[in-house]
């Protein structure tokens, strides 16, 4: 069904769909999340198919010692319940005895019908009575039914939340970074707090599980990435204020992203301006480099990732893109409305997915650019329209002042791509005419 509901003031009105999704589940943030924190495992409790999904989209190194599995469970009937626990105890036993070094052990559920009548929560809790204090057991689910990729990152960090100590029983954080970062990004933005003079930061996920501190009503938070609706929720569940803010992606991105920190923290102006002043002007020579390759391109954005949003205005904004659709498989009216406020007049917004009738909109307006799934990305290909693949902004790092060229880099890649091509194929032809 499509229904084009309440106008919004900036953009045009925006289209609901709920038909088919195409997208990957919540289990594929662990790519990124295994990364970050790098004293846990990530177990998910799953099937075959999601064992495939996970070892040929991190592309396991058979050298390395992963820091994610997958437990099978067999179909059976739910008399066999007790069996897959006492199964899943064995095999946890099994690991931990094996990699002593793991400090948090993450459950992760997947959605095949015989771990969706499994209680993945009792069995963290038995879990970690059994193995708390060396080794953390917690759980969240990544299933295809409930999430799609950037949510897995959500729920998991909606866990952290729910099991960090309550302020004052612990000094409480003064603000905390909500949302995985590369470590680079992150470091760099330590680095521009100590500047502005912002202490007691704390990024949520950390490198390592070590508990975090209070959170409390004197605990102000800011989202790093715009998926994070449930962590977001059970953040002010704990009286935590939320820093509203856009999101820190491009120079302008960046600039108030800190700007509504430094307000919060009453940093002064000329403090703020000697912090940022050079990153800010190496981010924008870096970005007028590329803009000639994206002045006047006309992009649509399929619905992937939930940084759409954020990804349109940046490119609106910087870089001079126009911007024909942007979809996001659920957009957080709260979280994105400064977005969506900075994207072009009657630009259509899309929230969910009916991907045959988005298909059908893509083609008519023949972008000169297509930001989609990888399913979708090589029969656009083969019909010789240009794409991105939306899942190379989750795994990329593209925050921050210095990562502000980067980002316009990946648009602009598939662009030079075709044009070194048809210049390629330009040779040939004169060749063969001659
Ligand atoms: S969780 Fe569901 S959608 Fe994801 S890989 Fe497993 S079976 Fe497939």
């Amino acid at each position: 069904m499509n229904q084009p509901v309440s106008p919004n003031c900036a953009t045009g009105s925006t289209i609901r769909q709920r038909g088919q999704h195409e997208v990957f589940c919540g289990l594929t943030s662990i790519i990124w999340l295994h990364r970050k924190v790098q004293d846990a495992f990530f177990l998910i409790v799953g099937s075959r198919t999601c064992a495939h999904l996970m070892q040929s989209a991190a592309g396991v190194m058979i050298f390395s010692e992963p820091r994610f599995a997958t437990a099978i469970m067999e179909e059976r009937d739910l008399a066999g319940m007790a069996d897959m626990h006492d199964e899943l105890d064995a095999v946890v036993d099994k690991l931990l005895q094996r990699r002593p070094d793991i400090k948090m052990l993450v459950l992760v559920g997947s959605c095949p019908s015989e771990v969706i009548k499994f209680d993945l929560s009792k069995a963290a809790e038995r879990l970690n009575r059994v193995h708390a204090p060396n080794h953390r057991v917690l759980c969240y689910s990544g299933s295809g039914i409930e999430t799609t990729f950037t949510q897995g990152e959500d729920n998991f960090l909606t866990a952290l939340v729910n099991e960090a100590p309550r302020a004052p029983a612990r000094n409480p954080a003064k603000l905390i970074v909500a949302g995985c970062l590369p470590d680079v990004v992150e470091d760099q933005f330590a680095r521009l707090f100590e500047d502005m003079g912002v202490d007691g930061v704390e990024f949520l996920p950390g490198r390592n599980s070590s508990a975090m501190a209070g959170i409390g009503p004197a605990t102000r938070f800011i989202l790093a990435q715009p998926y994070l609706g449930a962590t977001a929720a059970a953040l002010e569940s704990r009286g935590a204020k939320r820093i509203d803010a856009l999101f820190p992606l491009g120079e302008e991105g960046t600039t108030a992203w800190l700007q509504a920190i430094a307000d919060a923290f009453g940093v002064a102006e000329d403090r703020f301006e000697a912090a940022t002043a050079a990153p800010r002007k190496r981010a924008q020579a870096a970005l007028k480099a590329y803009r000639p390759w994206l002045d006047g391109r006309r992009i649509f954005f399929f619905p992937d990732s939930q940084l759409e949003p954020s990804l349109a205005r940046f490119l609106f904004r910087e870089t001079g893109a126009d911007i024909l659709e942007v979809g996001s498989p659920y957009l957080h009216r709260e979280h994105a409305a400064g977005e969506l406020a900075l994207l072009p007049p009657g630009t259509s917004i899309s929230e969910g997915q009916d991907v045959d009738l988005q298909i059908d909109r893509a083609r008519a307006s023949n972008p000169d650019l297509i930001v989609c799934g990888m399913g979708l990305a090589n029969p656009f290909e083969a019909e010789g329209r240009l794409t991105k693949w939306s899942i190379e902004f989750a795994f990329t790092p593209i925050q921050g002042y210095e990562q502000a060229g980067d980002l316009a880099e990946l648009f602009v890649r598939p662009l030079k791509r075709h044009s070194v091509l048809s210049e390629g194929l330009g040779i040939k032809e004169a060749a063969s005419c001659s």
